[in-house]
């Protein structure tokens, strides 16, 4: 087949699915829930660092993850920060993480004073290859009770693997690793609220877990993020570390430690109030609208549709398809063709690896999320596109008069 027709095959499997109306990646929306509780926010007065929707937003994000401890800060970027504070991460220090993923990853890490060191990914989640970091760890040499490269001459402090467009990374078999080497795990959620292993929500099963709430992800606080943890110590940690570390007190500033200004705005809560009461329908129309790509895709030789890893349920916050070849001409002629018919589609992340600061960076090897970058696609995923007739409704229209 030529590229040609490869690519106007490619762009009509999508509009099978949502038709030919122009798309974005992934839309936030909103209703009158979102418009009230705002409103009643501003009416309160308490708009900013105190109020009790950030208490209500919290509980429901603990109630819907089953996570015992939520705290909500500014954004997933500063959660990450946090998270890696948590943990024990020191200035000097080399955080293990993916460099397929969004540029906050390492950024947080460089934020905590230390350094990333990134591993390969796999092709089935699109998260952290577990034998990669076994790999990376196995060279690793033994300095009084931790862990060190031998090669920097540093400490390796916390990994930090990702669950890739909602799909859940595989965080058991990386979990077993890091208990092996004692060295703990901050799980990057930030694209998998809604996403389970088994019955577990993703962001439970490290020592700290991080969600975002920013404009593009399942769910919207404006900007925003929050700390996951089953951990009472670390939880009050975490709070104290985001407030400037201020001792409750009716009238004194008494302030034990420098730390961050972090927190929610009482506003931005409440718009995640309202938001998280629509998480269930998002994700249902999420998946619905997975399965009508998996259906369409099916029938395309050159690309396949990325499937939620076994035992796992993915919220999709981004559904993608990743090429069968290699072929630099071929995805920036199906780009530019998603594009000019109005619809967003994105490659993969540049790998964090090749980006100007982290380019002497130390890493294993990094070959499949190089592959990766150059055959991953992310579609059209915004929740309400499931309700969108393409031309692969008419069809079924057809066959079913
Ligand atoms: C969005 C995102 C973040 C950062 O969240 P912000 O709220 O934008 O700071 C971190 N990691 C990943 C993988 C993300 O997708």
């Amino acid at each position: 087949m030529n590229t040609n027709t490869e690519v106007a095959n490619f762009v009509q499997l999508v509009q099978e699915v949502i038709g030919s109306e122009p798309a974005q990646l992934h839309e936030p929306s909103f209703g009158n829930k979102e418009k009230e509780l705002v409103s009643h926010c501003i009416d309160s007065g308490f708009v900013s660092s105190v109020g009790s929707f950030v208490t209500d937003f919290e509980s429901a994000i603990k109630e819907f993850t089953g996570s015992k401890h939520a705290i909500a800060v500014s954004s997933g970027t500063a959660a990450l920060h946090v998270g890696l504070m948590l943990v024990g991460v020191m200035p000097d220090d080399e955080v293990i993480v993916p460099t397929s993923s969004f540029v906050a990853t390492a950024n947080a890490v460089m934020h905590a004073g230390a350094n990333p060191f990134f591993v390969d990914s796999e092709t089935k989640s699109l998260g952290m290859d577990p034998f990669a970091l076994e790999r990376v760890l196995r060279k690793l040499s033994r300095r009084g009770n931790t862990w060190v490269n031998s090669e920097t001459g540093r400490r390796v402090a916390a990994i930090v693997p990702m669950h890739t467009f909602g799909h859940p990374t595989q965080i058991r078999e990386i979990e077993r690793i890091a208990n092996d080497y004692e060295i703990p795990i901050v799980e990057d959620s930030a694209e998998s609220l809604g996403s389970f292993v088994g019955e577990t929500h993703t962001g439970t099963i490290g020592k700290v877990g991080v969600l975002s709430f920013n404009g593009n992800k399942i769910i919207t606080t404006g900007g925003g993020g929050a700390i996951l943890t089953q951990d009472d110590v670390l939880a009050e940690r975490a709070r104290s570390l985001t407030t400037t570390a201020k001792r409750p007190h009716a009238w004194e500033f008494y302030h034990s430690s420098v730390a961050w200004n972090y927190r929610m705005p009482n506003i931005n809560a409440a718009l995640g109030l309202a938001q998280v009461l629509r998480l269930p329908e998002y994700i249902s129309k999420k998946r619905s609208l997975a399965q009508k790509y998996i259906s369409v895709f099916s029938k395309s030789s050159g690309a396949s549709f990325n499937i939620e890893p076994d035992g796992t349920l993915s919220n999709y916050w981004l559904c993608s398809v990743t090429l069968n070849e290699e072929n630099d001409d071929l995805l920036r002629s199906i780009l530019l063709s998603l594009a000019e018919s109005g619809l967003n589609a994105r490659p993969l992340w540049d790998p964090l690896h090749t980006l100007p600061m982290y380019r002497n960076s130390p890493r294993g090897d990094l070959s499949t999320s190089m592959s990766l970058r150059k055959r991953v696609i992310s579609l059209p995923s915004s929740p309400f596109l499931s309700d969108r007739l393409g031309s692969l409704s008419t069809n079924f229209g057809a066959r079913n008069a």
